[in-house]
């Protein structure tokens, strides 16, 4: 350090002025490599020119001191150097420019905050060249590093960057032009542009702007990089005129200091500055520093290999994307340049989402970036709604934002880009349930109920079989517990056979005693069992899949009795009534149920319930009733089913129902009404069993009274 010191003070003697140390600003600590540990030191002659050097310092001299002291360990460059000299010259914005930098201050952001998030992305690409220029040249880089400073007394903001600067000409036109963007000029300028575009953030040219949303004043120096370039001032109060004039003591950079509206004084607040900071310019590329400390530890890992990215950065990740304190049960890094530039993340929480997440309007809780700066943090129109249990980050150069860059404007490319999204979602999801199909039963009984929705709400059919590739149900032909999907049932089907069949039923012990699967077992078809409330209107509404038909049980029987299949009787003609009997007992039952059903037939296919009900599309019109608080009374009911009372001319109820009906009238009304109402609660279509209670009494008591 003291023989560094010395050189500079014979570098200044060189210069034959007399020189004294005006800053000594020490290296903080904690720094990832060694090579970080230098010391700014700033040297000041009589005549105002100022020399600075950043020294490298050796650990062992500083650490001592600085770990002793940990409130000292500061990094900052941030000082006031700059006196003006030479005439200062006058310019007008041009007077287009006047009435643009009315819109943008007024209105063109609708917060003001962002001005923070637009001058940092200036300091970003001014490194961002500077790095460019050097690396192309074959130079050493300096420090890149951008400052923020807060100074609640005076009310003031200060941005610095060590960045490529600008010459007095730079300062005219660049910030004396809106929409002209210096940023845009650079690309263009370049040959190679695919490296930088993807880095350089500016191209709208108004974002310098957005400082006069709160500021009264704006003063900017700046040192162009290019060999010999003198400092300048630039100086306006947003109304129409600027000042430029050169000046000593400016550092290689740009600095923008930022004199608050008495309105906007909550930004000369380190918390608040703090805030905005961490929400939008979190993973800007250079390391960033408020009042010393160093702000933007996190990477934008999105935009790495996926290879590269742990797991621990991942968790690390997700817990400040989702605001959440679990961490991701499914991670997928998915970069890709065709058909669109994405650079994404997605992940899928650990915890089971909430009611609130299922019932919550908004769409998609991704959060968009452009370049690493964000854009928005719940970006509605990335994915499509059912996707919106999703959490994570999607980065995309091709995203057309409007001015503010806070919009995006509903397009073609949006609609392209979230149907790529939702396809890699949808395969990411497939893969990982051949891979760990335990893991993947456990997140669909989680999150199915956003597939079904997906499924339900989606036009397009060839997205619905899409989505419904993600379903999982037990079945007629697996153990009880072991999940299949669509695309399972398509392979274990006969040839020729062109239906899935499933039922919905609370249960699977339901299921397998209900008499519609027991009308089904004559067919030996397999059935899918579907347990959870939303799968029937879900299968309703997919109707197909692979070309396949997807058909409920109950359905099934209808459309057979249509088709006029015959199922035959296997048991003796001595075990049943005779069809005279069976012909007699239906006229009567339709005089006793009346207007109840529109129809009363035999049936075969039963074996252990002694009817059923079958209405044509019953999953549809169990929906109907359910959404239809209207019908009440089974006549109601009814009238809308047109229900058919299917009955069991072997089953022991129905044959002693027969002989019952002319010796004890009374009896056997009870006994129909009952078989009607166990047939309509059996096929789901009776929600408040209370009012049978009565009836139930009554035949209870019939049953006890010989004992
Ligand atoms: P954009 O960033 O979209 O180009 P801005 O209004 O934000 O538009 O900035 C206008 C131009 O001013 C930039 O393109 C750049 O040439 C110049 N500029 C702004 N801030 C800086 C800075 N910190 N360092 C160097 N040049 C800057
Ligand atoms: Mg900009």
């Amino acid at each position: 350090m003291a023989r560094a010191l010395q050189s500079l003070f014979r570098w200044g003697h060189y210069l034959r002025a007399p020189l004294r140390v005006s800053a000594l600003v020490a290296g903080p600590r904690g720094r990832p490599a060694r090579s970080f540990w230098r010391t700014t030191v700033q040297l000041e002659s009589s005549c105002g020119k100022l020399a600075t050097a950043s020294i490298p310092v050796a650990r062992t001299y500083s650490t001592q001191a600085a770990e002793n002291k940990e409130e000292e360990a500061l990094h900052s460059i941030i000082n006031s150097t700059e006196t003006m000299q030479g005439a200062t010259s006058k310019h007008e914005f041009q007077a287009e420019t006047k009435k643009l930098l009315d819109i943008v201050a007024r209105s063109l952001y609708s917060e003001k905050e962002v001005f923070i998030r637009e001058l940092i992305s200036n300091s970003s690409d001014a490194l961002e060249k500077l790095r460019h220029q050097l690396v192309r040249d074959g130079q050493a880089l300096p420090e890149m590093e951008i400052h923020l400073q807060t100074d609640s007394e005076k009310g003031t903001i200060i941005i610095q960057d060590t960045g490529i600067g600008m010459t007095q000409e730079e300062l005219v036109s660049n910030l004396g032009t809106i929409a002209r963007s210096g940023s845009k000029a650079f690309l263009d300028a370049l040959e190679n542009q695919a490296e930088a575009s993807s880095k350089i953030i500016g191209q709208f040219g108004v974002g310098f702007y957005s400082a006069f949303m709160v500021a009264n004043k704006v003063e900017v120096f700046s040192r162009s990089a290019a060999p010999g370039s003198p400092g300048y001032q630039w100086l306006s109060d947003g109304s129409g005129v600027f000042e430029v004039a050169e000046a000593a003591g400016v550092q290689p950079g740009t600095k923008i200091i930022i004199h608050l509206k008495s309105d906007c004084r909550e930004f000369a607040s380190e918390a608040r500055v703090r805030d905005v900071v961490t929400k939008y310019s979190n993973f800007v590329s250079f390391p960033l520093y408020l009042n010393g400390r160093r702000m933007n530890t996190l990477q934008a890992i999105w935009m790495m290999e996926a290879k590269d990215v742990d797991t621990e950065q991942h968790e690390e990740f997700y817990r400040y994307i989702a605001q959440a304190s679990d961490r991701p049960r499914y991670t997928l890094h998915y970069r890709t340049d065709v058909p669109l530039n994405i650079c994404s993340i997605f992940y899928v929480p650990e915890m089971k989402p909430s009611m609130f997440d299922v019932s919550r309007e908004l769409g998609s809780s991704v959060a968009l970036y452009s370049r690493k700066v964000l854009i928005q943090t719940k970006a509605a129109d990335i994915l499509p709604k059912w996707l919106r249990f999703i959490r994570g980050v999607v980065d995309s150069e091709d995203i057309p934002l409007n001015l503010s860059r806070e919009l995006l404007q509903e397009s073609a490319l949006i609609r392209k880009l979230r149907d790529v999204l939702q396809q890699r979602l949808i395969k990411f999801f497939v893969d990982q349930s051949k891979k760990d199909p335990e893991k993947y039963a456990k997140f669909f009984e989680d999150y199915g109920l956003f597939m079904r929705e997906g499924i339900v709400t989606t036009t397009d059919q060839e997205v619905k079989e899409d989505i419904a590739k993600l379903l999982r149900y037990e079945s007629s032909a697996l153990p009880a517990g072991q999940l299949t999907s669509l695309v399972d049932y398509g392979s274990r089907m006969q040839a020729g056979s062109r239906n899935i069949y499933y039922l919905c039923a609370p249960s699977r012990l339901l299921a397998e005693h209900s008499p519609y699967y027991e009308a089904m077992k004559q067919k030996n078809m397999e059935v899918l069992f579907c347990y959870e409330q939303f799968d029937e209107l879900t299968l309703l509404h997919l109707q197909e899949f692979d070309k396949k038909k997807l058909i409920s049980v109950e359905t099934d029987i209808v459309v057979d009795h249509y088709k006029e299949e015959k199922f035959e009787d296997t048991a003796p003609a001595t075990e049943r009534l005779s069809e005279k009997e069976a012909e007699d007992l239906m006229a009567w039952i339709r005089n006793v149920l009346g207007s109840r059903v529109t129809n009363v037939k035999v049936t075969f296919r039963l074996d252990t319930h002694p009817a059923m009900i079958t209405v044509l599309e019953m999953g549809a019109a169990r929906h109907f009733l359910r959404m239809q608080q209207l019908a009440k009374t089974h006549e109601e009911r009814a009238q809308i089913l047109q229900p058919t009372l299917e009955i069991n001319p072997r089953h022991a109820l129905i044959k002693k129902l027969s002989q019952l009906r002319e010796r004890e009238p009374e009896l056997a009304q009870l006994l129909v009404d009952q078989i009607y109402e166990n047939a309509m609660i059996t096929a789901g279509l009776v929600d408040d069993p209370r009012p049978m209670v009565g009836r139930l009494t009554q035949l209870l008591t019939r049953a006890l009274e010989k004992h």
